[in-house]
């Protein structure tokens, strides 16, 4: 089954509307001759406005780093999938490791803020990941089951389609250190047969899983030669339109 891969970009807390305009503009040019796989960019919300704009005539999609479930309410602090698309974005990241860790979402919340960005029809990144400590302790399946299973939960079948995986092993993201092309082959081949598990063969085939974790232009090549990594999520090389030019250009 050949899956459409997909190169993503987080900026997280990165970029002033100068600075990301600059970057989207060279990222898009650079993706000028990119017709096989998908490109999206997750600048912060204050330039998804900005950077929607400079892509337009561009195949790049846009997206947001988090979204809330409702439309519009009072919820200090939140952005809604409706302004989302409003700033011309039409994705969304749900689940980041910063997001558990620093800001202690739990999956109870991540699965509110999945399905309410399937509910407005973003494309939603789902990222799962074990710690070090998990890895250590062996407990890296049962980990990523439970995020998965927690963050999935009451989704139907119908909305996989805009459902994208990411596994990002928690010690691997910014750290410098990749998981191996094995470790993570077999974390993404234990999240299909998962989906299968929880739906069936052929939502499995289709969902894409990315790998996410100081991917840069010297390993993504690795990593994309391997049967279920269908893409990545990129941090710290997303922030340098030549260094996410070469990953965007994975052979
Ligand atoms: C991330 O932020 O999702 C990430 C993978 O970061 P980095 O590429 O810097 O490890």
């Amino acid at each position: 089954m050949k899956r459409r891969a997909l190169i993503a970009g987080n900026w997280k807390m990165h970029t002033t509307v100068m600075d990301a305009c600059h970057l989207a503009a060279e990222i898009a040019r650079q993706c000028s001759d990119v017709e096989d796989r998908d490109v999206l960019l997750a600048p912060p919300f204050t330039v998804l406005s900005e950077v929607s704009h400079v892509i337009r005539d561009s195949a790049v999609i846009v997206g947001a780093q988090n979204v809330c479930w409702e439309e519009k309410g009072a919820f200090t602090g939140e952005i809604s999938p409706v302004m989302i698309q409003d700033a011309g974005g039409s994705a969304a990241i749900v689940g980041h490791s910063e997001r558990r860790q620093i800001f202690h979402e739990d999956d109870a919340l991540i699965n509110k803020r999945l399905q309410g960005s399937l509910k407005f029809g973003l494309l939603t990144i789902l990222c799962a990941g074990e710690t070090l400590q998990e890895r250590e302790g062996g407990r890296t399946f049962n980990t990523i089951e439970g995020q998965i299973r927690s963050a999935l939960a009451g989704v139907e079948a119908s909305r996989m389609a805009q459902v994208v995986i990411a596994y990002e092993p928690v010690w691997a993201i910014g750290t410098g250190k990749t998981a191996s092309t094995e470790q993570a082959q077999e974390v993404h081949a234990f999240i299909r047969k998962l989906i299968e598990a929880m739906y069936e063969k052929t939502i499995a085939e289709q969902v894409r899983i990315l790998y996410g974790g100081s991917v840069k232009q010297d390993n993504v090549d690795a990593l994309m030669a391997q049967q279920d990594i269908d893409g990545a999520l990129v941090g710290g090389a997303a922030l340098n339109a030549e260094s996410f030019g070469r990953i965007i250009h994975f052979r």
